[in-house]
């Protein structure tokens, strides 16, 4: 198993292991795309390898650990449309929690995705997390570190996922058969972010995002009111879309607003255009349409009429264009 960049988050690991000091739980949050769930896995798959160099790949347990297949390394199962964990997932994981290991002396429960884990779920967890067996570990991969309780996070360690070089990205695309130019494309609009990169050429629904945010934007930029407006509308015919586009406009203006400040502050995608808004609109304006922006996308899930919500945003962006 293969790990891109995320040299702190991996070093931490290995220390642990080296000292004999693992901690019982972790959090490894960031954005979608940036590999937490593999992160997750590698750190099960060296808990329970049985070689000395950790993870070996070769073992028995690494590679049952790899196919998802190993007795001691249990994934919460999700539930809901909301993907959360249920009271019954998490009742049976505490059951099963002081039930000693099958096949190794450590036994993993790794929560993936766990962005919509109930408070009444993590009460529950609490007093495991508090004080596990000594043969068990937690795992939690978040997008954002805040739905974990404070009372959890203060008894957790807390390792933030973090974007990779362009040339790790083109080598881990390759590995996906992807050349090297279609990679580097990738990268230039995803900066630093695998998962994403991937998804964005294997599937046309984010393209069809990247591809209208970009002309989304260049309307912005060369002050097309008409040309905002149909895009906009083009992208509300679906609500996931529109919010799609809404969200990635909103990481173009706020990487403008930061480059205004700190040319290599870029974190988020589509550079070039995240540049030319910052030469193009004053600071003021960025940080007008950031609010109208996140305003708009508060209301996608209020029931209130989807032209007028595109009217409205576009009726703000076109005043704040003259600041
Ligand atoms: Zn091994």
């Amino acid at each position: 198993m293969k790990i891109y960049g995320n040299t702190l988050i991996l070093n931490t690991f290995q220390n642990m292991m080296q000292k004999d000091r693992m901690a019982h739980s972790f959090l490894i949050y960031g954005e979608s795309g940036l590999g937490k769930k593999t992160m997750a896995g590698w750190l099960a798959m060296m808990l329970v390898c049985e070689n000395e160099n950790k993870p070996c790949g070769q073992c028995r347990s690494c590679k049952n650990a790899a196919e998802h297949i190993h007795p001691d390394i249990i994934y919460a199962e999700h539930s809901g449309k909301m993907g959360g964990f249920s009271v019954d997932t998490i009742r049976n994981i505490t059951a099963d929690a002081y039930i000693k290991p099958n096949n190794t002396d450590r036994k993993i429960y790794i929560f993936t995705d766990a962005d919509n884990i109930t408070v009444q779920a993590q009460n529950s967890l609490l007093k495991l997390i508090e004080e596990p067996p000594d043969y068990a570990y937690f795992i939690f991969t978040v997008s954002d570190k805040n739905v974990i309780l404070e009372t959890i996070r203060s008894r957790i360690i807390s390792l933030c996922a973090a974007k990779v070089s362009c040339e790790e990205t083109v080598a881990a695309l390759a590995e996906h058969g992807i050349s090297d130019e279609e990679a580097k494309n990738a990268a230039q609009i995803f900066n630093g972010n695998i998962g994403k990169c991937l998804e964005y050429i294997q599937s046309d629904s984010l393209k069809n995002t990247v591809d209208l945010t970009k002309k989304i934007t260049d309307c912005i930029i060369n002050r097309d009111e008409y040309g905002t407006l149909r895009f906009l509308t083009e992208a509300s015919s679906d609500k996931s879309v529109l919010k799609s586009v809404l969200e990635m406009l909103n990481c173009i203006i706020r990487d403008a607003l930061a480059l205004r400040y700190l040319p290599d502050s870029f974190t988020g995608c589509c550079h070039g255009e995240a540049e030319a808004l910052s030469v193009g609109l004053t600071a003021n304006a960025c940080g007008k349409i950031h609010e109208a922006i996140e305003h708009s996308y508060s209301l996608i899930d209020k029931n209130v009429n989807i032209k007028l919500i595109v009217s409205a945003l576009c009726g703000s962006i076109s005043a704040l264009r003259q600041l």
